[in-house]
């Protein structure tokens, strides 16, 4: 039985065809690539949104502390 594999534009290399998924690009031609970089992708994205988070909330932090001590007795 013979697989099909798919060249996946990310990796450069051929992956098996039930490991990737087609994608249509920006210029309207459709390529093939493989879930896993996708998915790091999405992983990479996620650790970015909870930084920015991160640093948001530590913003409010300082601010309410400036608020505090400006009003302290
Ligand atoms: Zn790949």
């Amino acid at each position: 039985m013979q697989s099909t594999t798919h060249y996946c534009y990310h990796c450069g290399t051929h992956h098996p065809a039930e490991n990737m998924r087609q994608i249509e690009t920006a210029h309207g031609g459709k390529r093939w690539r493989c879930i896993t970089s996708i998915e790091a992708t999405h992983q990479d994205e996620k650790a970015r949104d909870a930084f920015g988070h991160r640093e948001t909330e530590l913003n409010r932090d300082e601010a309410e502390a400036k608020h505090k001590n400006g009003y302290a007795p």
